[in-house]
């Protein structure tokens, strides 16, 4: 748990909390994402689209992490996202 500030009243506020226990502003979350691209061997990109859309949108990657894999015989190459706005 952490504390932030309320940006309406400026007071110290959990995190955790639905809404401010000082003036009662509703806390908003930061609100994150996963995001699976994968590369199948012929070629084909899978993800990629909603990727570059959230990007677009503004989220930001806070990390990324190749896996190796298999699907039946063909490889192919999964890259997870986190994305957090
Ligand atoms: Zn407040």
């Amino acid at each position: 748990m952490a504390l932030i500030n309320c940006p309406e009243c400026h007071k110290s506020v959990s995190d955790q909390a639905r809404s401010c226990p000082n003036c009662g502003r509703p806390i908003k979350r930061e609100e994150q994402r996963t995001v699976y691209v994968i590369q199948r061997a012929n070629g084909r990109v899978e993800g990629y689209e909603e990727f570059s859309q959230l990007q677009r949108d503004g989220w930001q990657v806070i990390s990324e992490h190749d896996e190796a894999d298999w699907d039946g015989e063909a490889p192919f190459t999964r890259v997870v996202y986190q994305m957090r706005r």
